[in-house]
């Protein structure tokens, strides 16, 4: 089985000023294009080719853990947003936020410190486990909840490609202004 690019469920500019249509054609288009095709790649013949993408970051190690990761990595990623959204999420979801950190905007400012002391590239993640508790998870490289058995909900990229085109070195600004295009039912969706 090959993995596909996704299709984004935005045009190229609709999430402008945030993320910009050229930070998109080279994230999507460029990035996401190659660890999809370096993944099928890597897989082909092996014990990994008809094995959920999920499966595979739980038991494999090396260049495909890498790539398969980024692959669930990015499709969260680029299907948690949408143009004029934002905002706080509602119901269950925010309800486990406000269990977790006392209040959504206090929640915000944990999450975000997690996006900026990340060392070099990685993610910064939303996470749920079986219990439905709510868990900040920092991962390194490609690396996704999943590997501690959890369910990822809302990831924010700080690979430098990220933001480099739209906001050079300032991952805090990037981070700061993020929060404006997340698609809270997507994120619920994948809570409930
Ligand atoms: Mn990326």
């Amino acid at each position: 089985m090959k993995y596909e690019l996704i299709k984004l469920p935005y045009a190229a500019t609709d999430l402008e000023p945030v993320i910009s249509a050229e930070t998109l054609s080279y994230h999507h288009g460029k990035h996401l294009a190659a660890y999809v095709n370096t993944l099928n790649t890597l897989i082909e013949g092996t014990e990994f080719a008809d094995m959920p993408l999920v499966e595979i970051i739980q038991k494999s190690e090396g260049a495909t853990f890498n790539n398969a990761g980024q692959v669930l990595n990015h499709n969260l990623y680029f299907q948690q947003f949408a143009p004029n959204k934002g905002g706080e999420p509602t119901g269950a979801l925010l309800s486990a936020i406000e269990k977790e950190w006392g209040s959504f905007e206090a929640f915000k400012e944990v999450f975000t410190k997690a996006c900026l002391t990340l060392f070099g590239a990685g993610w910064a993640w939303l996470a749920s486990d079986k219990d439905g508790k709510l868990h900040i998870c920092k991962e390194a490289n490609g690396s996704n909840p999943v590997v501690h058995g959890y369910k990822p909900l809302l990831g924010i990229d700080v690979w430098e490609h990220a933001y480099y085109l739209d906001f050079q070195n300032s991952r805090p600004n990037h981070v700061s202004e993020v929060w404006k295009i997340i698609n809270w039912d997507v994120v619920a969706e994948r809570y409930s």
